[in-house]
């Protein structure tokens, strides 16, 4: 979130394994550019640049919050974006998915590494920052760049394909009020397919954006457990 001094505090890579039992060393105080203004401990996750673009691209944005939250995740895992159909989603709206195919986008710069501009304030992976820099910056821009106004009455949302939800409003407390409101919409979406109505139904045309192959559900390179 967006301290009063303006300057930006987040939660370190690895936090979410004991997130029930936080401490102040698993949050860092960076510059919105990203220089470390106060370090405790860890470093900023994968993520730091887009969360840090989005507190430089919207000055009205003073929270950003990301939850792997399950409702709205069943429609991430197809690249499907969450309907509106709720009264409490009227103002959000449809809740649209952005997709990169990080799996791809890794090992391709892994195959051919290149210096990336990183943040100080986050940890060392350009493998998995370019897939942020390069793929899911850019995709934000196009889709709320020209939505930036609509902080001033309400938050915004987007889910990450095969990942999660990202929710970024005026505070805290908004952005987790819109969490809710966007899995109260997967849910109804969800129940209304079981009572045979169609705004649940699978869009097969909207399946996947067509640069993207679905994945395996495996990935090589960080599949530790049993065959
Ligand atoms: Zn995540």
């Amino acid at each position: 979130m967006r301290l009063p001094d303006g300057n930006i505090l987040m939660s370190c890579a690895g936090s979410a394994f004991h997130r029930w039992n936080l401490t102040v060393k698993d949050f860092i105080a960076l510059t919105p550019a990203g220089d470390i203004v106060d370090r405790p401990a860890g470093l900023g996750a994968a993520a730091t640049t887009t969360h840090l673009a989005i507190y430089r691209r919207f000055p009205d944005a003073n929270a950003c919050l990301h939850a792997h939250s399950p409702y709205s995740l069943a429609f991430a895992s197809l690249g499907l974006p969450v309907p509106s159909l709720t009264n409490r989603m009227d103002m959000l709206g449809e809740v649209p998915c952005i997709a990169a195919d990080d799996t791809r986008i890794k090992a391709d710069y892994l195959a051919n590494p290149r210096p990336l501009q990183l943040p100080a304030g986050m940890s060392p992976r350009p493998d998995a920052a370019v897939v942020n820099l390069e793929h899911i910056e850019p995709q934000i821009e196009k889709v709320f760049g020209p939505r930036g106004h609509e902080l001033a009455h309400h938050g915004l949302a987007f889910t990450l394909y095969r990942h999660g939800l990202f929710a970024f409003a005026k505070s805290a407390d908004e952005a987790f009020d819109n969490v809710a409101r966007v899995e109260e919409a997967a849910r109804t979406a969800l129940l209304q397919a079981v009572l045979g109505g169609d705004s649940g139904r699978i869009q097969l045309d909207r399946l996947f954006p067509a640069t993207l192959t679905p994945s395996a559900g495996r990935r090589p390179d960080t599949y530790r457990g049993p065959p």
